[in-house]
């Protein structure tokens, strides 16, 4: 599998505004920004997408959940946010490993595009 643009932020290879890391998982803010935040958590092992998730993920996955909430406080989203997670073509997924983006700070529209 080819190297991905975010296994190289998390190897430091390229920079990025990081918001938070710990041993699972890593957030930084989103090049292109769709909300006045728009943060990226990615976990730091390499699953591709949800469709790549196995059962011994669960405890990750419940780890990322509550990262995101923790997240969402100290970014202030108090009136609320959008997490979104693209998989594969038809989901609009461009970059091949796991990501939830967290998007906040303005009011969201319904349905997506
Ligand atoms: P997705 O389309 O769901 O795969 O989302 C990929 C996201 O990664 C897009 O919102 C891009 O703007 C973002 N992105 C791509 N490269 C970088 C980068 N080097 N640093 C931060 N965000 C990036």
């Amino acid at each position: 599998m080819a190297e991905t643009v975010f296994q190289k932020i998390i190897d430091r290879e390229i920079p990025a505004d990081i918001v938070y890391e710990d041993d699972l998982c890593l957030a930084f803010r989103d090049v292109t920004p769709q909300a006045p935040t728009h943060v990226l958590l990615i976990p730091k092992k390499p699953i591709e997408s949800i469709d790549q998730i196995a059962d011994e993920d669960a405890e990750l996955l419940g780890h990322l959940w509550i990262t995101i909430r923790k997240l969402a406080n100290e970014l202030n989203l108090d009136a609320g946010y959008r997490v979104v997670v693209n998989c594969g073509k038809d989901g609009g997924q461009t970059v091949d490993h796991l990501h939830f983006h967290l998007l906040g700070g303005r009011a969201m529209a319904w349905p997506p595009g």
